[in-house]
């Protein structure tokens, strides 16, 4: 069966104290909560203060995001082996934010991959169409070009350290979610295509993209929806935990 997660992305908020302290509140709050691997990724600078405040519980510690090559001279960049030394067991790579904000292509999400993995990290990478990309009906374009870019060259085994973020990016903190079956049958048409490239049809797909108490369980009720990749709910802990809960199978 395919494991249940819910992974907040805290994105470029908090200070040290209030991420102590909603490290702390989730750690408190999924006692009791089984089955449902809930990870954090807050900002590079307070890695520490959650892998310390999350020590010894359930809860994972990820990141952001991280850089193509393992060490070198790259000014104000951060390594997939910083993060494993920090405590990490995951990194987003592909966010929307960095791919539209921040220009970065499919090469580069691509290295960063490959990297990432190597080092040992299981890398969440978010996919996602446009709204022009929608209207247009290129969806499946889209999910095709991402996924093949992005894990072009990476061995079938590298593939057990990978989890998708399905991100419609029209979705992503707009207050606008695909509905439960716009969900399903864009997971439904990336699995399917991860099985026909590697025969594999196992990989855990997230949704992602304004997720909320009042919308997680119909999501997560889908059959290829295995969980949520979450932004703005994730920075309040009761509505983060409803939605770690709402995972519950
Ligand atoms: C995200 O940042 O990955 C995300 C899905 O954000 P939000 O839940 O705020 O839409």
């Amino acid at each position: 069966m395919r494991p249940r997660i819910v992974a907040g992305n805290w994105k470029m908020n908090t200070l040290t104290a209030s991420a102590r302290e909603l490290a702390k509140a989730v750690v408190a709050g999924v006692q009791g909560i089984d089955g449902v691997q809930t990870i954090l990724c807050p900002p590079f600078p307070y890695l520490g203060v959650v892998a310390e405040a999350i020590a010894g519980s359930s809860v994972a510690l990820g990141a952001q995001n991280c850089h193509s090559e393992m060490s070198g001279a790259y000014t104000g960049e951060v390594s997939a082996p910083m993060l494993l030394d920090v405590g990490c067991k995951y990194v987003i790579i592909g966010h929307s934010e960095r791919r539209h904000g921040m220009h970065e292509a499919d090469a580069l999400v691509n290295g960063k991959l490959h990297t990432a993995i190597e080092a040992g990290l299981t890398v969440i990478l978010c996919v996602g169409e446009t709204l022009e990309e929608r209207k247009a009906k290129r969806m499946e374009r889209v999910f095709e070009r991402q996924v093949v870019a992005a894990l072009a060259g990476l061995p079938r085994a590298a593939l057990n350290r990978l989890i998708i973020a399905y991100e419609p990016v029209w979705a992503i903190g707009t207050g606008e979610t695909a509905t439960p079956e716009q969900a399903q049958s864009a997971h439904l048409y990336i699995r399917s295509h991860l099985d026909k490239l590697y025969g594999i049809s196992t990989t855990p797909i997230l949704y992602g993209g304004s997720v909320k108490p009042d919308n997680a369980a119909a999501l997560f009720a889908q059959p290829d929806v295995d969980g949520g990749l979450i932004g703005g709910a994730s920075l309040k802990a009761a509505d983060f935990l409803a939605i770690v809960r709402a995972a519950k199978r």
